[in-house]
């Protein structure tokens, strides 16, 4: 047997396996041999105010990527409303984790653009603070006036490019997003 040979059987023993035990994610079903569409479940029940807003983060992700959806099916992403201390994602790995948006920050940036950034560290992108407007990842660094909630095309192939395939390639594990959304410079008064 060629080792492509067994390679494929590993590959469908392994997504077998995801299926049975149910994680990270569910309705993996092949398209074909190289072509996966993943799901990640997300949860809003403790999103509060911002419960919308992740559906509207969802619909936009889903929109600009072909394969990972996101779908309210269960709790592989779990979305928190916060107050104070900032906003912030903790990736268990490519697609699972939390996020927490900070209702002050949101006051400040634009809330759909902190949460679409937000799932975008669960996606595995990482920051990208080079002040650009155009890019999600930059996140704060673009100023309080920036509020575009889209990922640029290239982040967005950089998504589908993790959940290509399985396992899931790329450097996406357990990691801690912070500092993404930094306090606008205090106004000088007098
Ligand atoms: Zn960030």
């Amino acid at each position: 047997m060629s080792p492509r040979r067994i390679r494929r059987i590993l590959v469908g023993l392994l997504a077998g396996t995801v299926a049975t035990i149910g994680a990270p994610f569910v309705g993996a079903t092949p398209a074909s041999a190289t072509s996966l569409a993943a799901t990640v479940c997300y949860n809003t029940s403790q999103a509060g105010s911002f419960a919308s807003t992740a559906v509207q983060a969802a619909s936009i992700w889903n929109n600009a990527t072909n394969n990972v959806t996101l779908s309210q099916c269960g709790s592989n992403l779990r979305i928190y409303q916060i107050y104070g201390g900032g906003s912030y994602a903790i990736r268990n790995s490519l697609g699972n984790g939390s996020v927490y948006i900070d209702t002050y920050q949101a006051q400040q940036y634009s809330p759909l653009r902190i949460m679409t950034h937000e799932i975008g560290h669960i996606l595995g992108l990482p920051d990208n603070y080079n002040g650009n407007c155009a890019l999600l990842m930059s996140g704060g660094s673009a100023g309080t006036s920036c509020t575009n909630p889209y990922p640029s095309s290239g982040e967005a192939s950089r998504v589908d490019s993790l959940f290509s395939g399985i396992p899931f390639a790329g450097t996406t594990g357990a990691q801690v997003f912070e500092g993404s959304w930094p306090a606008p410079a205090p106004v000088a008064v007098g």
